[in-house]
């Protein structure tokens, strides 16, 4: 698969001012099936850990703030 035009991003992205895991959510780590979210405990928002995804997207469906966003590759579209 082709990785050159977004090498320095990862495919899920969550909006620091919309996540409210700082109020205890943790759907999208919940609902992702290759365990790639985690909460970061600093910061109180949700982050993809690890750099690997199905784009099922049930992570940017079940976000109950819309913070969530799959950023899926052209090619899978
Ligand atoms: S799209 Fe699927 S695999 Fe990727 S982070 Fe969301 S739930 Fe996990
Ligand atoms: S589901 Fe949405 S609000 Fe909840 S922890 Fe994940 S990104 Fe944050």
């Amino acid at each position: 698969m082709p990785t050159a035009t977004q090498s320095n991003s990862v495919p899920v992205t969550v909006d620091s001012d919309k996540c409210i895991a700082h109020k205890g959510c943790t759907v999208c780590v919940e609902v992702c099936p290759l365990d790639v979210l985690a909460i970061d405990h600093v910061n109180g928002t949700a982050y993809m850990k690890f750099d690997e995804c199905w784009y099922c997207t049930p992570c940017e469906a079940d976000c109950p703030t819309g913070a969530v966003k799959v950023d899926i590759p052209y090619l899978l579209r």
